[in-house]
């Protein structure tokens, strides 16, 4: 008997559009002759909606439009009411998998995963704990330097402080870092509210714009890097894929390089010798475990161009997965396709509830 996935795509956050990329692509890959699959988009202001159709128009966004409201999503198990979809008919399709193909807050951070414990259907990647702790840039880096990967030096300021003693704050980032000095947002993905700052000027004005994004700004030292890839994939029994790199077009990885214009280029395998190889793909399994990861993770590092030096950057827990994506193309490399990665990932999301 054929399972029944539902993807779930789109969502609350500034990587609503990447999503829909990388849920076109699962859709078109995934084996329809082993899977029923079912859509369910979430708007940006986050209505949750199905939607049956073509990948085309979940690419472009038109799905919104053209999504059955008719159609009931319940996740809560509740009286009489069937988790599933219950379509106009009254027929109701219960879900084997949840598969959220969701980037950023509201998807990568645990919430969603938290809706999913609660609706006690198996769902694809990382648990509550490891999707908030990957996200989180701040509290990520207090469990890598716990568990002994090497990091860049960094700050952090928040709001409140930030607003209450602007020039101490940025005395205080100033003594503790040399320029170029990166900010992050500590909730964000994809370089959305991310700069690199070379003067206190830049810094004040990138910090304000990291605050749009989250309350909490983390600061870090700005390397010359070389920026090394592993992907990661399994509950217990981990493994990592050879590691690729990532050769950015411009001053570093942004948004649009990432997924408008693409003009980067890669390597994998990446051209590093082999125990930085081995070395980053251990570290990366570390990584992953070390925050309870579950599924899948791509886990990113940093070479340090003028001292060799390598660093963990960061972990996301649902990465891209567009066909320009790293993560399909690193296993690509390894010896998995698009389809065996979907068919582990689904195996896995099955036998994490056993
Ligand atoms: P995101 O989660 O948004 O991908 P990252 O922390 O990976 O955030 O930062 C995005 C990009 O910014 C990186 O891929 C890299 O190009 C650049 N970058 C981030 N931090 C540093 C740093 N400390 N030194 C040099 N480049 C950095
Ligand atoms: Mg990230
Ligand atoms: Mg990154």
């Amino acid at each position: 008997t054929k399972l029944n996935v539902a993807l779930i795509f789109g969502g609350k956050s500034g990587e609503h559009e990447v999503s829909l990329l990388s849920t076109a692509s699962i859709y078109k890959h995934i084996d329809k002759n082993k899977y029923n699959v079912f859509t369910i988009g979430i708007t940006k202001d986050g209505k949750w909606m199905y939607y049956e159709g073509s990948e085309e128009n979940i690419k472009n966004g038109e799905w919104v439009n053209l999504a059955n409201k008719n159609v009931e999503i319940n996740l809560i198990p509740s009286g009489s009411r069937e988790v599933g979809i219950r379509f106009e008919d009254g027929r109701v399709e219960n879900i084997d998998v949840l598969f959220p193909v969701l980037h950023g807050p509201y998807g990568e951070d645990g919430t969603i995963q938290g809706l999913f414990e609660i609706s006690q259907v198996p769902y694809v990647g990382c648990g509550v704990l490891a999707s908030s702790v990957g996200m989180d840039k701040l509290v990520c880096k207090k469990v890598f330097s716990q568990i002994g990967l090497p990091q860049v030096e960094y700050t952090y300021t928040n709001k409140w402080e930030f607003d209450n003693n602007t020039n101490q704050e940025l005395d205080n980032i100033e003594n503790k870092l040399k320029y170029p000095i990166f900010v992050k947002p500590a909730n964000m993905g994809s370089s959305v509210g991310i700069s690199k700052t070379t003067n206190r000027e830049e810094l004040l004005d990138g910090i304000n714009e990291a605050l749009k994004y989250d309350s909490r700004i983390v600061l870090e030292q700005g390397i010359n890097a070389r920026e090394i890839e592993v992907a990661v994939l399994g509950n217990y029994d981990v493994k990592a894929s050879i590691a690729g790199e990532i050769k950015p077009a411009k001053d570093f990885y942004d948004y649009e390089d990432k997924y408008l214009d693409g003009a980067s280029t890669y390597d994998i395998p990446a051209k590093i010798d082999q125990n930085t190889m081995s070395d980053i793909r251990r570290m990366a399994i570390e990584a992953f475990k070390g925050i309870d990861g579950k599924g899948l993770s791509r886990v990113d590092f940093f070479i340090d161009k003028d001292s060799g030096e390598v660093f963990i950057n960061e972990i996301n827990t649902l990465p891209g997965f567009t066909n320009i994506s790293m993560y399909p193309k690193m296993w690509e490399k390894t010896g998995l396709n698009y389809e065996d990665i979907i068919d582990n990932l689904i195996k896995l999301a099955l036998d994490s509830k056993k």
